[in-house]
């Protein structure tokens, strides 16, 4: 069962002990270090690459000690995990003067919206059905995995009947990997112009996973390729396209290549939590 996990571990947990906060203190430490030794060495400017916790199977606990840590953007890849731990993760952000993803539309807004380094945008960076839409759109402020048309307009039929504006980032399955989901390479761009013309959606980047293969120049060809299709868009003065400026790539075990790609978001998991105890 994919959700069996959630079973056996109570994702709304908000207390953890010492070790395991030394643990994932060290490990956020560790990947701000190794993000700015890559920015350096592709001679990027420092800070140009942001970090995003892929916070799947973590409870609100291990969530809090990354933010501790210094993590500033969270992504969640199942709406069930969503739902556990939205109010915790929103309760225990306001305790330290943070605002939490779209929640932050509901709260007084002033406050949390001027101090930017007060926001901490909630990605949702799974598949979406259509049924969990409304499931999600109170938390999350992006949507990273719009791979087709009829997602989108589905997200921006919801977005425009709850007056909001929804971040999408469109995701492109650049390996050609049958397990991977986003719209072909070579459709990119005309769907970009699709996505980014529906109102109630902002589109603000693409994103990619990784090629699951050991050879560097593969891995390295899908990212420089999302890349490629991310200039054409931004330059193409078509409507909705001005914000269409991340590029969301690079996962623990090939974060380098995906920065020395031109990477802005990095999705990060393992390397700082540690091994997923389940799937
Ligand atoms: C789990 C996940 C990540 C992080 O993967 P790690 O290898 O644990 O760093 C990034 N992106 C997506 C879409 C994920 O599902």
């Amino acid at each position: 069962m994919m959700t069996a996990y959630m079973d056996h571990k109570d994702l709304a947990n908000e207390v953890i002990d010492e070790a395991r906060t030394k643990e994932i203190t060290d490990g956020v430490h560790r990947v701000l270090d190794d993000i700015a030794k890559a920015e350096a060495a592709s001679g990027r400017e420092s800070g140009s690459v942001k970090l995003l916790a892929a916070t799947k199977t973590r409870d609100v606990g291990e969530i809090m000690a990354a933010i501790d840590a210094g993590v500033r953007m969270i992504g969640e890849n199942r709406p069930q995990e969503i739902s556990a731990k939205a109010e915790g993760l929103i309760r225990q952000c306001a305790q330290r003067g943070f605002s939490l993803g779209a929640a932050a539309n509901a709260q007084n807004s002033a406050a949390s919206q001027t101090a930017s380094n007060g926001h901490i945008p909630f990605h949702l960076i799974g598949q979406l059905q259509s049924n969990k839409i409304g499931k999600v759109l109170p938390y999350v402020d992006i949507i990273e995995s719009v791979g087709s048309l009829e997602e989108a307009q589905k997200i921006a039929r919801r977005a425009v009947a709850r007056h909001i504006v929804v971040g999408v980032l469109m995701e492109v399955n650049e390996s050609g990997e049958a397990s991977k989901s986003g719209c072909e390479p070579d459709e990119a761009v005309d769907l970009a112009y699709q996505i980014a013309a529906l109102e109630g959606l902002q589109l603000q980047g693409l994103m990619t996973i990784g090629a699951h293969v050991d050879d560097e120049k593969t891995i390295r060809a899908g990212f420089a390729h999302l890349r490629g299709t991310r200039d054409t868009i931004l330059k193409s003065g078509e409507p909705g396209t001005a914000q269409c400026r991340e590029l969301s790539m690079g996962m623990t075990h090939d974060m380098d290549y995906a920065v020395a790609e031109g990477s802005t978001i990095v999705r990060v998991g393992t390397a700082i939590f540690g091994e997923r105890a389940f799937i």
